[in-house]
């Protein structure tokens, strides 16, 4: 029977397949008793000998399509593969117990999920995790039963998980994942994020998505909306392949009206658009939608999925390729934003029981200036290759802003004296994303070079909505009338004190906002690369008068009703008119969901 269910659309687009259900299916493990001890080490060691093939090839094939650095994780695991400890346990147990290899193997297992269970410490659980999943791999090739593999999938397919690990998400085949529709997660969730990088449709947060469907059984799911179908009726289907279909010509459609020049408005108003990126594919991705820069670059993604820090020269490596693609464009380096959802497992911050209102960002670098220099250095001299800005995450007060400016004058110091190249005018800016900031935007604008609106953790904050959890999502709102004003407040303290302001949220990306946030004065928008045609395709259709006139009643609005009724009438309007100038007589487009 069909059944629909709804999530959160976290990547746009729609897609119809077969399912694959990821890691449901977990296998049986015999106990038997042996006679040959020595077969049964045998047996244990070829199982061992084929992970390491296995993991050999995932490491090359990671490391040759998204780096070195995204690859330790592989170079970790084989490494645990030689676990001396492992291999004693097991031995000492075949020969004590006469038992098959499984059954050993499977206990060990059970104990370290207990650890897991058990310990609070996130270095520990990161290690135990990835022994983990070196047994379980060494339990497959026991048993022979394949693991699937999210690398070489054998057809175009709708993935189902519970979660992916980042693992999986880096190395996913891209050819042939039609979609992906987690348990799990929100759109601003570590595999959200890539799979709105990597342009596959996306759904989370459909609990027990994973248990609706039968293998092979067809899937309906809409990045947008967050409508997944299971065993959709042909007439859905038929729905859905025309809804697919007129998706594909508007995509069309705006790359033709989006594909020269800069972004401008109707009447030739220019407002760049900018890609935020987060690995260095990203770099790539934002070429080809055309991004006239980089306006976020949320580096902290380079410290992920790693057992060390990258050095100063790697990250200074990794800069410079940013700066030297964009250059003479902007590239906005934002200072790690770890903490939060993002933890770095080496680092050994541990839980708390408010992550989003912990031990995070701007926060954590001031108490690690080891770590912070580090990476300020990396960033000034990439500044040499390109036009670098830094940009400072979750400032909430003048006394931090200065704190860091303190900083990075010490670094400026040792640079010089080093004789190290950097650029003397580079801009320090910060991003805008915690109430306190908003109410001091004035002040924090008189000491620093540019404001850029965060407005996923802005709305967070402000509307006290975790912006992970899944059960409150709903209440996660672009259009709330006090996000709204509160864009108002920063953009004109901005021009108050004759700084640019942008805005790199989500809220950014989807074009039903655009024609506001030229109203609101936005000097420019920072978005994921997939957005921006539609983006620029949006700006291209606004008058600036009349976009003003829009924020001059949107701000007078006292609910996000309104605020979201007079938007979506507007963009609707533009789009007939847009359509049928292009011939296309379509009228709806599903934007980016945020
Ligand atoms: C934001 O908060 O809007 C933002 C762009 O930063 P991040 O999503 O990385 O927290
Ligand atoms: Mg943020």
């Amino acid at each position: 029977m069909e059944l629909a269910l709804r999530g959160i659309g976290v990547s746009p687009g729609i897609a119809i397949g077969p399912a694959l259900l990821f890691d449901v299916d977990r296998y049986d493990v015999p106990h038997f008793a042996i006679s040959d001890t020595a077969l049964e080490l045998a047996r244990f060691n070829v199982a061992v000998e084929k992970t390491r093939i296995y993991l050999n090839n995932i490491y090359r094939s990671v490391t040759a399509q998204l780096g070195k650095k995204h690859a330790d994780i592989f170079e970790a695991h084989l490494m645990l593969l030689d676990d001396v400890m492992i291999r004693q346990e097991v031995s000492e147990r075949i020969e004590a117990e006469k038992i098959n290899v499984e059954y050993i193997l499977n206990s060990l297992t059970q104990r370290y999920v207990k650890v897991l269970q058990a310990v609070d410490e996130p270095l520990i659980q990161e290690r135990t995790a990835d022994l983990l999943d070196v047994l379980d791999r060494i339990m497959r090739n026991l048993l022979d039963a394949e693991k699937k593999n999210l690398q070489a999938l054998e057809k175009p397919q709708i993935i189902l998980a519970h979660e992916i690990a980042p693992s999986d998400t880096a190395s996913i085949d891209l050819k042939h994942t039609l979609g992906l529709v987690l348990d799990t997660g929100s759109a601003t969730s570590h595999a959200a994020i890539l799979a709105r990088a990597l342009g596959i449709p996306a759904v989370m947060g459909i609990k027990h998505a994973s248990s609706c469907v039968e293998p092979d059984s067809t899937v309906v799911l809409d990045g947008v909306s967050g409508v997944v179908i299971f065993n959709p009726t042909p007439e859905t289907v038929a729905r859905f392949r025309e809804e697919q279909e007129r998706y594909r010509l508007r995509h069309e459609s705006l790359r033709r009206t989006a594909e020269h020049g800069p972004a401008h408005t109707q009447d030739g108003k220019t407002v760049p658009c900018y890609a935020n990126i987060e690995l260095p594919l990203g770099i790539q991705s934002a070429i080809n939608a055309q991004a006239q820069g980089i306006g976020l670059y949320r580096t902290e993604f380079l410290f992920l999925n790693r057992d060390t820090l990258p050095d100063e020269e790697e990250q200074y490596d990794a800069y410079r390729r940013a700066a030297e693609s964009f250059s003479p464009a902007p590239v906005t380096l934002r200072t790690i934003d770890i903490g939060g959802d993002k933890l770095v497992s080496h680092l050994n911050i541990s839980r708390e029981d408010n992550p989003q209102l912990g031990w995070r960002a701007v926060r954590f670098c001031l108490e690690r200036p080891d770590i912070f220099k580090v990476q300020l250095r990396a960033m000034l001299r990439a500044s040499a290759h390109g036009n670098v800005q830094i940009m400072f995450p979750m400032i909430s007060s003048v006394e931090e802003l200065r704190r860091v400016k303190v900083l990075v004058d010490a670094v400026r110091k040792e640079l010089i004296e080093e004789e190290k190249p950097f650029d003397e005018a580079l801009k320090c800016g910060i991003m805008i994303e915690v109430p306190s900031a908003v109410a001091l935007a004035r002040a924090l604008a008189r000491e620093c070079d540019f404001f850029s609106i965060g407005t996923n953790d802005l709305i967070q904050y402000s509307l006290a909505v975790d912006r992970v959890n899944e059960k409150i999502a709903h209440l996660y709102d672009p259009a709330h009338p006090a996000v709204v004003r509160m864009l108002d407040w920063t953009c004109r303290a901005a021009h108050l004190e004759k700084i640019p302001c942008s805005i790199c949220g989500e809220m950014a990306g989807d074009p039903m906002y655009t024609e506001l946030l030229i109203g609101l004065g936005f000097t420019s928008l920072s978005m994921t690369p997939i957005a921006l045609q539609a983006v620029r395709a949006a700006m291209s259709r606004v008058d600036s008068a009349e976009a003003r006139k829009l924020a001059q009643i949107t701000r007078e609005m006292s609910t996000s009703q309104e605020i979201r009724a007079l938007l979506v009438d507007r963009m609707n309007a533009a789009l007939q008119k847009d359509s049928q100038s292009a011939g296309t007589g379509q009228a709806h487009l599903p934007g980016v969901h945020t």
